[in-house]
């Protein structure tokens, strides 16, 4: 299989027919052999597939017509976006809805990055994301509901009542409810010796949370608010800034010393940051362990993809535009500073300012006209690429699903290989909360696990399908706490590699994001959204406050925020 994007579609039904297809991990005929091929040896997976599949119709959400149009784009704009993941969406909804004229630049054919969609067999599968936060009714932190109020759009969630379902060594099995008080009660009756040391841990998070939920979320490099929000709630601001050097392992350790317990809180950060407890910012914890039960997991009706979707639709209805398949391959700079866009198609596009969505690997390796500024070259010293994913996506009969199966789930068979590639696995069954995803009497299961693409790379394409099986059947031997009898309950399943996530996702190796290289002050050396090359600002997991959708809407409003003081809208 070839890595680069493939030119697809022309005419709107074509376009849509081959949609289906185009967006899911894999071309469709490399699909075909996973179904009915066989790898060297027993496969479970694959035998499981001669089952009959059920196809049932469903309205895709397909790009606008405004986005397939395919008259000339206008040369000169006020910004542009390279990349609609949630992240580049917020920036340039924001942007829109402050008056500039915004465009964005979408390599795909559908928006949303990690956080998009693809569909099959009338299933609809999240590519990634799927346990969302920010989808709450009050405070500050609620950035997905508010991006979207931003531009006159609404987005109906399902709550979920259980975050995680942990299961860990030792059979240690526990859920993190979305009442605060029921989880701590259900750890500490794991641990009753640290009954007290739970409590002040995860407190001190909410103390955390508190200082952030109490004010407006918006660029830290704009001195303007950085001095009102002072003025308005100097106690939390003050508390932020306590807390931005720190990192949840030394918090934990004050309050907890059974090492089990101080396991499971790193497996509480890895879920998310895929480091452990000492290398996690305590700032990101202290949102994530508090919102959870306070705006809780929300998961959106009709699939994550909706979100970036009614970005999408808010953004045209504030005069912004968005253009799929349209490639950047470089960021182009007159005497310093950014000044455009050059598409694969060789068309330039200008603009005042240009905000990359790309990881920052991809923004200054690949598509800066010039070397790599020095500031960088100081961040990949601290930060490197964390792992990819293999994902495993299935369609599966409802009745394979033991009753009161909750929808996410982690598995950890050996502490010693929580980092390891294929360590720990990760179960997303969003169809518990929104059937509609999945024919009748059927679920998705989303199993995925970290591993790296040096695996997944010179391997012949026989070598290459067979590895994927031989893979996908370990991770399936290993639901068994979850689907007792997954095999025989296969309807449907597509495996996608480290190889996938790079050519869809369009992330240099696949990855999930920048994870420190060791022990760092916290999110202190996160980078803002501005860049060493003026006028080029960075916007999504790469920057501060890092991976997540409502990581990336903070960033993405703070870019925002940050372009539109320096183009005098604000
Ligand atoms: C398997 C998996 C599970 C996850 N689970 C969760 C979860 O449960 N909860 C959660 O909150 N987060 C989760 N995440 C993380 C979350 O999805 C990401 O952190 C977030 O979506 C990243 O958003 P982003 O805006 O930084 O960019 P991305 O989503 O990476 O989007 C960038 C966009 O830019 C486009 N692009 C890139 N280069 C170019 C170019 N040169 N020209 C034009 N377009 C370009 C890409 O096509 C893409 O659409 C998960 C991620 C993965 C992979």
């Amino acid at each position: 299989m070839g890595d680069c994007f493939e030119p697809i579609a022309r005419s709107t039904r074509e376009n849509q027919q081959r949609h289906l297809w185009a967006i899911g991990l894999e071309p469709r005929n490399e699909n075909a052999t996973l179904k009915h091929g066989r790898a060297p040896g027993p496969c479970r997976c694959c035998f499981a597939l001669s089952v009959a599949m059920t196809a049932v119709d469903k309205p895709s959400i397909a790009p606008t017509a405004a986005a397939m149009q395919t008259d000339p784009l206008p040369r000169d704009w006020d910004a542009i976006v390279i990349g609609s993941g949630i992240g580049g969406l917020v920036t340039a909804t924001q942007l829109a809805a402050k008056g500039a004229k915004v465009l964005v630049l979408e390599r795909y054919l559908i928006p949303g990055g990690s956080a998009g969609y693809f569909e099959r067999e009338g299933y609809r599968f999240d590519v990634g994301a799927s346990m969302i936060f920010g989808f709450g009714q009050q405070g500050t932190t609620n950035l997905l509901t508010r991006a979207l109020a931003a531009v006159g759009q609404t987005i109906e969630t399902i709550p979920d009542p259980v975050q995680i379902h942990y299961h860990l060594p030792n059979q240690l099995e526990v859920k993190v409810h979305r009442d605060y008080e029921q989880f701590l009660q259900e750890l500490g009756d794991r641990f009753p010796h640290e009954r007290q040391g739970i409590r002040q841990f995860y407190d001190e998070c909410w103390t955390i949370f508190n200082c952030l939920n109490a004010m407006e979320l918006l660029s830290l490099e704009e001195l303007r608010y950085l001095m009102r929000v002072f003025f308005q709630n100097p106690l939390a601001c003050l508390g932020l800034v306590k807390y931005l050097p720190q990192n949840v392992g030394a918090i934990a350790r004050r309050y907890i010393s059974d090492p089990e317990l101080l396991k499971f809180i790193d497996i509480e950060c890895y879920c998310w940051s895929v480091v452990p407890a000492d290398l996690t910012p305590a700032i990101n914890a202290g949102m994530v362990f508090s919102d959870r039960h306070y705006g809780g997991i929300n998961y959106p009706k009709g699939g994550v993809g909706q979100i970036a979707q009614k970005l999408v639709d808010g953004l045209e209805t504030h005069g912004g535009r968005i253009q799929y398949k349209a490639r950047v391959t470089q960021i182009v700079t007159e005497g310093g500073r950014a000044v455009g866009v050059k598409l694969a198609s060789g068309e330039l596009l200008r603009a005042k300012r240009v905000i990359s969505n790309a990881t920052r690997w991809d923004t200054f390796g690949q598509l800066l006209d010039r070397d790599q500024p020095l500031d960088e070259d100081r961040w990949q010293e601290r930060y490197q690429k964390s792992p990819s994913f293999l994902s495993v996506h299935m369609g599966v009969r409802a009745d394979a699903l033991p009753a009161g199966t909750d929808c996410h789930h982690i598995l950890v068979k050996d502490w010693e290989q929580m980092e390891a590639a294929y360590g720990t696995v990760f179960v997303s069954i969003p169809t518990l909360l929104d059937p509609d995803l999945a024919p009748p009497d059927h679920h998705i299961l989303h199993v995925f696990t970290p591993c790296w693409i040096s695996d997944w790379l010179n391997l012949s394409p026989e070598d290459y399908q067979a590895q994927k099986e031989q893979k996908a059947q370990e991770l399936c031997d290993r639901l068994a706490p979850i689907v007792p009898q997954l095999d025989a309950a296969i309807d449907y399943i597509e495996i996608g590699t480290p190889r996938t996530h790079r050519r869809f996702l369009g992330r240099v190796d696949g990855s999930y994001g920048p994870i420190p290289r060791r022990k760092l002050p916290g999110l202190l050396t996160m980078p803002f959204n501005r860049t060493a090359v003026k006028n080029l600002y960075c916007v999504g997991d790469s920057t501060f406050p890092g991976q997540g959708l409502n990581a990336v809407a903070f960033s993405g409003f703070a870019c925002a925020h940050r372009v539109a003081a320096d183009l005098g809208l604000v």
